[in-house]
C-alpha cells in the first residue's frame, strides 16, 4: 500500500468511488476496515444499531486524526482555540434558495427515469451526488463567512478562512460538473424532460454566477491534490 497522504480527506468531495487517492487516504482505509468487520461479523451495515455505532466510531476517528494533525503542527487544543463545530441552522440567503431549487429540480427531473444508457446514468449520478452537496456546502460557507466577520483570534481566523475556501471551492467545482452533465444530458435525452433540463441549466448557471459574486476567491483558490 502507498504511503498515506496526511489530511487529504479534508479537501475532497467525498465521492470515494470516483477518487484516485483511495489507496492513500486514511478515511477510505477505515471505511474498508469497517466493511470487512461487518462481513466477518455477519452484520448488516444498514441495521440502525450498526449504523449508529459506525457513525460514533467515525466521529471518534475524525477527532483522533484532528488531534494527531494538531500535535504534528505543534498546536495544543485549548478551550479558547478549539474550532467550534460547524452549524448551519437558521441561515437564510438567496444562494440557499437557488441551491434548494436546484436540488429539488434534480430530484423531480429524474425520479421516474428508466434510462438505461450508461453514459446518461452516469451524468444523472453526477447530479445526484453534487446537488445535495452544493446545498450543504453553501450553507456552511455562508455560516463560516458570517462567523469570521467577528473573529479576532488570528489562529481561528486562519483555520476558518482555509475551511471556508475549501468548502467554497468544492461547491464551485460541483456546480461546474453539474453544468457539464446537464449540457450532456440536454444533448442526448428525450424531448419530454428537455424543459426541465433547461430550467436546471438556468438555475445552476445563475447559482454559480451569484456564488462567484459572493465568494470570488473560488476562481483562484486551489485545493491541494484536487485542483
Ligand atoms: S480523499 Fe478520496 S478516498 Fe479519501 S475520503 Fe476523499 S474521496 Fe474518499
Amino acid at each position: 500500500m502507498n504511503e498515506l497522504i496526511s489530511s487529504i480527506y479534508n479537501y475532497c468531495d467525498r465521492w470515494c468511488e470516483r477518487c484516485s487517492f483511495t489507496d492513500r487516504c486514511m478515511v477510505f482505509q477505515k471505511e474498508v476496515e469497517r466493511n470487512i468487520k461487518h462481513i466477518l461479523n455477519d452484520e448488516d451495515p444498514n441495521d440502525p444499531d450498526v449504523f449508529i455505532n459506525d457513525v460514533a466510531e467515525s466521529l471518534t476517528e475524525a477527532l483522533q486524526m484532528l488531534s494527531e494533525e494538531m500535535n504534528k503542527e505543534g498546536i495544543e487544543l485549548t478551550e479558547d482555540n478549539t474550532p467550534a463545530p460547524m452549524e448551519t441552522k437558521d441561515i437564510s440567503h438567496p444562494l440557499i434558495d437557488l441551491a434548494e431549487a436546484f436540488f429539488n429540480g434534480v430530484r423531480n427531473c429524474f425520479s421516474a427515469s428508466s434510462e438505461e444508457d450508461e453514459d446518461v446514468q452516469d451524468q444523472i449520478q453526477v447530479l445526484y451526488w453534487y446537488a445535495p452537496q452544493i446545498l450543504v456546502k453553501i450553507k456552511m460557507v455562508l455560516f463560516e463567512k458570517e462567523k469570521l466577520a467577528d473573529q479576532t483570534d488570528e489562529f481561528l481566523l486562519e483555520i476558518g478562512e482555509e475551511q471556508k475556501n475549501v468548502n467554497a471551492r468544492i461547491a464551485y467545482v460541483g456546480m461546474d460538473k453539474s453544468l457539464t452533465s446537464l449540457q450532456s444530458l440536454y444533448a442526448r435525452t428525450e424531448d419530454e424532460i428537455k424543459d426541465k433540463l433547461l430550467t436546471l441549466l438556468a438555475t445552476i448557471k445563475k447559482l454559480q454566477e451569484n456564488f462567484v459574486g459572493e465568494f470570488p476567491e473560488v476562481l483562484t483558490y486551489k485545493r491541494p491534490y484536487f485542483d
